[in-house]
């Protein structure tokens, strides 16, 4: 089996062996749970329950508001005890129902039944997906059926399941392809379904020998699914470099996969598609990995949404020591935590922390033109030469050297031994051109 890969991108510590052939384990939550309303990309959802309802698990709390939206889902039984501002890992206040979990774990009529999903219509999969709150849980929160409607069904040659989870210490993907490659399969057997003429590739960064043996074997028989091993360099999970490492296809920040003939989900989206659709089950959990130098026993959690961060850290066995610094997602493209009252979210993969001796602390210095920024970049474009745009505020410029193609992926960041904080200031910069453009 050859290796797919893609031009650019980084090999990094990988830190996967603190937490990869741990088995995932069910973290029942103990206090409050808290549900923003918008954990996905597009309108936030409507809350629909007020203070002193009781809910169920499985119940949908928050309806999807507008087009590309998504309902928000109670993983729990229990009272609403308010629905107010809370914080969540993006640093915002985010509208929030709060309930009081009642420990009994009451589910709505039919949750859990099991469907044949070969009998059910396109239109059927995709209402089952819509309702079930499913959104793109490798990192981008995209609601999934809209991700799923591209228009013309026929002109989608290839569904990719992106398997590759390229960023480092994380490796809750790599358990589900371990712990439920069946439901992976069947997810994507479901996808399948809605795109008569697409066969399903599952790309494997070859880090993970035992997930490509796993899945492979499964495939027996399967001419219309194959398994691709790709190369193991960061960022080969990025949506562009795994469409062009699958399929030769180029994408870039106007042209989308589905624009190419493609659609991709997660490993963990392709199991919620399965659980919804086969199971009668919205998506209620995240699989979290908790690791880092500062964590007493890393490893993987299977997590209710809406649980908060203070209590998976506390099921890894709590601190060694006071960390430096926290992460919500991977190393390179998660979210500085500076608190761990918020809870875990839809977009939730894993909490990170690490002591001050593993941190880099070393000040920022001048460009040394060492040129390593642009070896690095995966989207082929100069961060030397975008960094002096953006310090100078220069958004003519930025754009004349293709700085809105930057993917945020962290690896001229990485590389660079000035330490120049390149990505963060190019998202800044990102984000105010897009805000001028919509004056
Ligand atoms: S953050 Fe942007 S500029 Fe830097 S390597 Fe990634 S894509 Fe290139
Ligand atoms: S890697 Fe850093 S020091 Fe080297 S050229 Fe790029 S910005 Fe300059």
């Amino acid at each position: 089996m050859g290796t797919a890969t893609f031009k650019g991108g980084i090999h990094t510590y990988e830190g996967k062996e603190l937490t990869q052939d741990k088995q995932t384990k069910v973290l029942m939550p103990k206090g409050e749970l808290v549900y923003p309303m918008s954990q996905h990309i597009g309108a936030p959802a409507k809350s629909i329950v007020a203070k002193g309802d009781y809910v169920l698990m499985g119940q949908k709390i928050g309806e999807a508001d507008g087009a590309i939206s998504a309902n928000v889902i109670s993983a729990v039984s229990g009272t609403v005890k308010a629905v107010e501002p809370r914080l969540t890992s993006s640093g915002l206040m985010v509208e929030s129902v709060i309930i009081e979990n009642d420990n009994l774990y009451k589910p709505i009529e039919g949750l859990g039944e099991k469907r044949d999903y070969a009998k059910l219509s396109k239109e059927q999969i995709r209402s089952i997906i819509k309702e079930s709150g499913i959104v793109g849980l490798g990192g981008a929160a995209f609601p999934t059926q809209v991700k799923l409607t591209p228009g013309d069904d026929s002109k989608i040659d290839t569904v990719i399941i992106n398997a590759a989870e390229c960023e480092p210490y994380l490796t809750s993907d790599y358990r589900m392809m371990l712990e439920e490659p069946e439901k992976i399969m069947n997810g994507l057997k479901i996808i399948l379904k809605l795109f008569p003429n697409a066969k399903g590739i599952i790309g494997i960064e070859d880090n993970k020998p035992e997930a490509i043996k796993k899945l492979t074997e499964l495939v027996n028989g399967e001419d219309k699914i194959e398994i691709k091993a790709l190369k193991t360099k960061y960022p080969q999970g990025g949506e562009r470099q795994l469409v062009y490492a699958v399929t030769g296809r180029k994408l870039n920040s106007t042209i989308l996969p589905y624009q190419v003939g493609c659609v991709v989900n997660n490993v963990d989206t392709a199991i919620a598609i399965y659980m919804a659709v086969a199971e009668s089950t919205p998506l209620m959990r995240r699989i979290v990995t908790v690791a880092g130098d500062a964590v007493k026993e890393p490893g993987n959690f299977n997590v209710k949404t809406g649980t908060n961060f203070r209590e998976v850290l506390e099921a890894a066995g709590g601190l060694t020591e006071e960390p430096e610094k926290m992460i919500s997602g991977g190393p390179m493209m998660g979210q500085a935590l500076f608190s761990l009252d918020i809870p875990v979210s839809k977009t939730t993969s894993a909490l990170l922390c690490f002591t001050k001796d593993y941190v880099a602390d070393m000040e920022p210095s001048s460009c040394i033109r060492c040129g390593r920024c642009g070896y690095a970049c995966p989207a082929q474009i100069i961060p030397q030469k975008m960094y002096i745009c953006s310090q100078n505020n220069d958004a003519e410029g930025f754009i004349k050297l293709d700085g809105m193609e930057c993917c945020e992926c962290g690896c001229c960041t990485y590389v660079c031994p000035a330490k120049l904080s390149l990505t963060q200031s190019f998202r800044q910069m990102k984000r105010s051109i897009l805000e001028s453009r919509k004056k």
